[in-house]
């Protein structure tokens, strides 16, 4: 299928050449008809599969259709609301370079920066708002933004957006739009909450599935290294010596794992950057920039910081701690081997993650090779390490005192 069969219009046709693109994807192929038609949408598709591009082209198209409809300054008729800021900017990007030769005008805000700027564009008019939920709800309350003209809504990376507790914020944003507004709901995985959320906010939406989130591209060379916790630190260095080369991200559990990683990493002479929640917006900017570009070739980051971040040519993924949650495992490798590439995935599982690979394999229906091979072997008798308390019963309650201990006390009576 090419995208003239799609039924869009000269100037999306053209900057889509532009951008270099020769076929749509599958999940443009099958979202962007159905919201022409003015359907609302469940897709569960994750980065990289094309999702941005599948509601940004239709969209930019509707409203182009019937731009000089509303008569005076330009109101905001597509809302997209994201998790992240990252996520706001890279799609405002897409719309910015989708809309080119159309004079639809976006624009992106989020929270971590300065509000005033954001309220000057706005006060001049945007047809297309792409918006984190708190700053969306902020400048709302303030009155700086009137949702009264929105006839799409998407909601994009709906199961990171529940996860990071946004749920009523998001339900709020869909009251404030009006009632009868389209809705797309973008998810890489539908758990039951987006489920929920889907139910109560789409009008009979037409399901769209790519890639079932539990596969895993055959061009991923996956493997696995059993290492005592204290040793992955070393085992990485050996490895980034020895063996992984090019453009390399790290994922860690928690930002303060990433933050000493990346310290560790410097001190060694390795060129990195990272991302992480607690990172102002600025520097995590830089950081995506300084990875883009190549000054760094080493990304360390968290899952939620890098959700939805598109950044191509990645040769392979390390998996510091592993995910508890498997379908992350599949996030986080799909980074590598993107549009026919070949990658590898290095993941690290120490005596108490042991379980995480079961589930994992579970899913993904793949045994991963072990590299046992290295210089950093876990004993593979060695049993997870549970902490207990050698002390049983509650430990408010005195234990009891021996015998002798009754003797010894002095009374004072
Ligand atoms: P997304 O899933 O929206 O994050 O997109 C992932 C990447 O695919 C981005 O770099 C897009 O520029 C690219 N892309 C989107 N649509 C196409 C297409 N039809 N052909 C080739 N690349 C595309």
């Amino acid at each position: 299928m090419s995208f003239k069969d799609l039924q869009l219009n000269r100037p999306i046709l053209r900057a889509i050449a532009e951008t270099g693109y020769n076929d749509p994807t599958l999940v443009q192929e099958r979202t962007i008809p159905a919201v022409l038609n003015g359907k609302d949408v469940v897709v569960s598709a994750q980065t990289g599969t094309g999702k941005t591009a599948a509601f940004a082209l239709p969209i930019l198209q509707l409203l182009f259709n019937t731009q000089d409809a509303p008569k005076g300054g330009k109101k905001v008729r597509a809302l997209i609301v994201s998790p992240t800021r990252e996520l706001a900017i890279q799609i405002e990007d897409n719309f910015k370079n989708y809309g080119t030769h159309t004079n639809l005008r976006s624009t992106a805000i989020y929270g971590g920066t300065s509000m005033e700027p954001q309220i000057e564009i706005l006060k001049k008019g945007v047809d297309i708002l792409i918006a984190t939920p708190g700053r969306l709800l902020d400048l709302h309350k303030r009155d700086e933004l009137n949702l009264d003209y929105v006839e799409t809504l998407v909601l994009d990376e709906a199961d990171l957006m529940l996860d990071m507790g946004f749920i009523d914020d998001v339900k709020k944003i869909e009251r404030l739009c009006t009632k009868d507004k389209q809705v797309l709901l973008f998810s890489a995985t539908i758990p039951y909450k987006v489920e929920q959320l889907a139910n109560s906010i789409l009008r009979d939406p037409e399901r769209i599935e790519v890639n079932p989130n539990s596969s895993t591209s055959t061009n991923i060379n996956q493997l696995l290294y059993y290492v005592p916790k204290r040793n992955k630190i070393e085992l990485c260095i050996h490895l980034l010596r020895n063996t992984i080369k090019g453009r390399i991200i790290i994922f860690r559990r928690t930002k303060f794992g990433v933050e000493k990683l990346e310290q560790t990493l410097l001190k060694n002479g390795y060129k990195v950057a990272s991302i992480r929640g607690n990172k102002s917006q600025n520097l995590r900017q830089e950081a995506l920039k300084d990875f883009k570009s190549g000054a760094a070739n080493i990304l360390i980051a968290t899952d939620v910081a890098a959700r939805g971040i598109d950044i191509d040519n990645i040769d392979a993924v390390i998996n510091f701690d592993l995910p508890n949650v498997p379908e992350t495992y599949v996030h986080r490798i799909g980074r590598t081997a993107r549009a026919g590439n070949i990658g590898t995935s290095h993941s690290f599982c120490s005596a108490d993650e042991k379980s995480y690979v079961k589930t994992i394999q579970q899913l993904i229906q793949i045994q991963i090779d072990i590299i046992d091979d290295h210089p950093y072997p876990l004993d593979p008798k060695q049993k997870p390490i549970v902490h207990k308390s050698k002390k049983t019963g509650s430990k408010h309650k005195k234990g009891r005192k021996s015998k002798a201990s009754k003797q010894k006390k002095k009374r004072w009576y």
